[in-house]
């Protein structure tokens, strides 16, 4: 079965390679994919987790910020009312100030006039001595009428050192004129802690801070950007092109790459972002993917080495069939071959004739049958013992095949001292005239034989010819040949004797020597 498979060319050493190197290809590409998924979809988990926290800060700040709004414009409306105008200071103060406005992480509320004097404040009957015609969000309303709520740049107390941001707006006479600004303050450690809950990357960071680029919170917090303008960093552009959004930049601070997602808050002036290294998000699935590439590149590995090994198997398995064959051939040759003299054996003598016999059929050639046969051989062996006997015959044999003259000629033999000779399209005298060149050649090599008249060994030959006409059969053509040969015995030995054609009765000699 395997000799088939390796001669059909069904597994051969080539198709081998070519199927493991389409394994090998398949696996690798198949692993290529899966990592990229597995890539892409580390990605898109951090995308998607930094959009969830960004929308819950979101809406923590911007609601926050709404209530402390409504208490800032409670004031505003109560300060504008003339009613409130001339009530008693205590009346006036539950009035303004409602407990929210109180809560913690929330700073006292404080009105300042059009020069910036505070007069009423929500910590106090009587107000504190205090301008703050200086600060930003002063100017911004004394300059604008239309700012609304507008968040101050973050200041120290000078009382506890607290950071604060100031939330103010305008205060209005019935006119529209600048009354003065109503102003509360958040504390930074307020939105630091709502940062601070958020579980962050130790490489990420998430943070508040202007449209404007001034840093109000951060987390992990650090108090010295509060306050800091980073508008000016190369990135910052990509905050004011969208609502909400993210890319991938690196920080010129500590040179790291990061993955920044963010959001505007509200339709307030603010920002929150959120960032992660992309080192980090490597790390997700960077792991696995060396593990998959490991386990894919040692069956790879595996895969080469079996190929390799069956493919040496193969050639092993082709070579010795080749070896077999020709062992085959050799044994094939061997059976056909005499032992002696190296000449065709009786079999393969059988097997000719009958291959140009029906060449001669079909071209309408003759074909010559020569027996040839050594004279006296009993009395040589006698004389010179069996093994020069042998000799004679070899020499004999290499006579016969010197006399053979392409592949429509073959000499054998046939057994003991007894030879045979086939010609193919050699006719009439012509055949006559090949035996006796054959017989010459073995009397030309003057082998002493005292028992043999003119003392040299001989041969005598018998020759039958098969034409169209008589169509004769192995077995006859022989019989005629063997006829032949005993007629030249008969006549003294050392001569070609043709068969007798059909309408003669005798055979004819055409030689002697
Ligand atoms: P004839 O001229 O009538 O053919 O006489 P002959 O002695 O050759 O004829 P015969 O048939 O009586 O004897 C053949 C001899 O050939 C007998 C045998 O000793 C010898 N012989 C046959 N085969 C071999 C062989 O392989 N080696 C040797 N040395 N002699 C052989
Ligand atoms: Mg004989
Ligand atoms: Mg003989």
């Amino acid at each position: 079965m395997h000799s088939h498979v390796g001669r059909r060319g069904l597994l051969t050493p080539r198709i081998l390679a070519a199927l493991s190197i389409t394994v090998i290809l398949a696996l690798s590409a198949a692993s290529a994919v899966m990592v990229l998924q597995m890539r892409q979809s580390a990605w898109d988990q951090v995308g998607r987790t930094s959009q969830n926290l960004l929308e819950v800060i979101e809406r923590a700040i911007d609601r926050n910020i709404e209530l402390y709004d409504l208490s800032l414009q409670a004031v505003v409306e109560g300060l504008q009312n003339p009613e409130v105008e001339g009530i008693s200071p205590t009346l006036r103060q539950l009035i303004l100030f409602d407990r929210s406005a109180t809560a913690q992480g929330l700073g006292s509320i404080l009105a300042l006039d059009a020069e910036g004097n505070v007069f009423v404040d929500s910590a106090s009957l009587i107000p504190r001595r205090l301008r703050l015609d200086d600060r930003d969000f002063f100017r911004i309303h004394k300059e604008r009428a239309d700012v609304g709520l507008y968040i101050g740049q973050p200041t120290t107390t000078q009382k506890d050192g607290r950071l604060l941001i100031p939330f103010s707006r305008r205060l209005a006479y019935a006119d529209g004129t600048f009354a003065g600004v109503i102003v509360g303050a958040m504390d930074v450690s307020y939105f630091d802690a709502l940062l601070r809950r958020l579980s962050i990357d130790t490489s990420g960071s998430v943070a508040l801070f202007r449209t404007d680029g001034v840093m109000l919170a951060r987390n992990p917090s650090n108090l010295k950007t509060i306050g800091q303008n980073i508008s000016g960093s190369a990135h910052f552009h990509h905050y004011l092109e969208a609502a909400a959004g993210h890319f991938v930049a690196t920080a010129k601070v500590d040179n790291v790459e990061r993955f920044y997602t963010f959001m505007h808050v509200g339709t307030r002036p603010l920002i929150i972002n959120v960032n992660i290294s992309t080192e980090a998000i490597r790390a997700i699935w960077q792991p696995k993917a060396i593990g998959i590439s490991g386990v894919v590149f040692v069956l790879c590995a595996g895969m080469i080495a079996l190929t390799l090994l069956l493919q040496r198997e193969l050639e092993r398995r082709v070579e010795a069939e080749r070896a077999a064959l020709e062992a085959n051939g050799e044994l094939a040759r061997l059976a056909a071959t005499d032992g002696l003299t190296g000449l065709p054996n009786r079999r393969h003598f059988d097997a000719t004739f009958e291959r140009l016999r029906s060449q001669a059929e079909r071209s309408g050639e003759t074909l010559s049958l020569l027996l040839i046969d050594a004279d006296r051989f009993k009395r040589y062996n006698d004389t010179y013992g069996h093994l020069a006997g042998d000799e004679v015959l070899k020499t004999i044999g290499r006579c016969l095949k010197q006399q053979v003259n392409g592949p429509d000629e073959a000499a054998c033999r046939i057994g003991g001292e007894e030879f045979g000779f086939l010609l193919l399209g050699t006719h009439g005298r012509e055949v006559a005239f090949r035996a006796e060149r054959i017989r010459q050649a073995v009397a030309r090599m003057q082998i002493p034989h005292s028992g043999q008249d003119g003392g040299l060994v001989t041969v005598s030959i018998g020759v039958a010819c098969i034409t169209r006409d008589t169509g004769m059969a192995l077995s006859q053509c022989f019989a005629a040949a063997d006829a032949a040969l005993y007629e030249a015995k008969r006549r003294g030995r050392n001569r070609v004797v043709m068969q007798a054609s059909p309408d003669e009765a005798a055979a004819s000699s055409v030689g002697v020597a």
